[in-house]
């Protein structure tokens, strides 16, 4: 399960059911994340933790929207980072940052949740960048 911080996750406290390595298990709760704004910055995070775990540490369950036996990723599952990358270049920043602002208001066609997701992880991505660049700034200091 992520530990993406700052932002509510609709899989949060989630665990008997994110954690589980049964499939009927991943299922229900990939149906979760199929509908979570922030799926692309979970698959981020998602493929930076396998890279780091390769000692240990292995994630289990579902995490998004993806199935991972022993740290590894289900071969029917790989298509979520493209997936993600095919979405992210369909909207300019101005169309995401609409459709962001629509599907919180309850618009939920494939358009505006698709655009929200984009433009969630656009803000994720950002603010990471920001930390970082104020740490440097720090450490530089
Ligand atoms: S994509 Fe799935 S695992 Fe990731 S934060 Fe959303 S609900 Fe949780």
């Amino acid at each position: 399960m992520p530990t993406i911080t700052d932002t509510p996750t609709p899989c949060y406290g989630q665990h008997d059911l994110f954690d589980s390595p049964d499939l009927q298990d991943h299922l229900a709760a990939k149906a979760i994340c199929d509908t979570c704004p922030l799926i692309e910055s979970c698959a981020l995070e998602l493929a930076a933790t396998i890279a780091a775990s390769h000692n240990g540490g292995r994630p289990e369950g579902t995490w998004a929207g993806q199935h991972l036996v022993s740290g590894r990723v289900r071969r029917s599952d790989r298509r979520v980072p493209s997936r993600v990358a095919q979405d992210d270049a369909k909207y300019t920043d101005a169309e995401a940052k609409y459709a962001y602002s629509v599907y919180r208001t309850g618009r939920t066609d494939e358009w505006a949740r698709v655009g929200s997701r984009v433009w969630a992880a656009r803000l994720t991505r950002a603010q990471r960048a920001e930390r970082a660049n104020l740490k440097n700034q720090e450490k530089a200091a």
